[in-house]
């Protein structure tokens, strides 16, 4: 193997490895679902994992990092490990996998809603009943990332990852 392969080798086996890497305010969702990485690089055993954030600010992000780092350096061949959170291209909801739509409302957490029509009314389909009779409960839900709402149909309080 030449070394420029080997170096896209240990990039593909880093990229695999961070499907173990779980957002901590959803278990259920790895920074992959989530469409958060955007690009690993590695050069001579050092690796470099950009990170597109999902909520700026988000105390979360210190966390994942920290959560990346340690999983990356698990990695046979990795012997450095660095993560970048990169501003230039935003994140958005459209990044996530269809899978991961599926996972958040498993989770009984909405979908953020995608189209601007929606985000700007902030509405949220009921996880449980599927309704969209639903309110905003409050913007701030228990993470600055979540938003409580209600539904009028089932009664049922969920919460939204706030669309961004
Ligand atoms: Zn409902």
């Amino acid at each position: 193997m030449t070394e420029r392969v080997q170096e896209e080798t240990l990039a593909l086996e880093v990229e695999r490895a961070l499907y173990d890497v779980f957002d901590p305010e959803i278990p259920a969702l790895s920074i992959m679902d989530l469409g958060m990485v955007r690009r690993v690089t590695s050069a001579d055993g050092h690796a470099l994992v950009q990170l597109m954030p999902t909520f700026i600010g988000c105390p979360a992000l210190s966390i994942i990092r920290r959560n990346v780092i340690d999983r990356v350096l698990a990695v046979e061949g990795v012997t450095a490990a660095d993560v970048e959170f990169v501003y230039d291209e935003p994140w958005t909801t459209e990044r996530m996998t269809e899978t991961a739509k599926v996972r958040l409302r498993e989770f009984g957490i909405a979908p953020p809603a995608c189209g601007l029509l929606q985000m700007n009314a902030l509405t949220a389909l009921c996880p449980y009943c599927g309704s969209s009779r639903t309110r905003l409960d409050s913007l701030f839900g228990p993470t600055a990332c979540r938003s409580v709402f209600y539904c009028e149909d089932c009664h049922q309080p969920f919460e939204a990852m706030k669309p961004v």
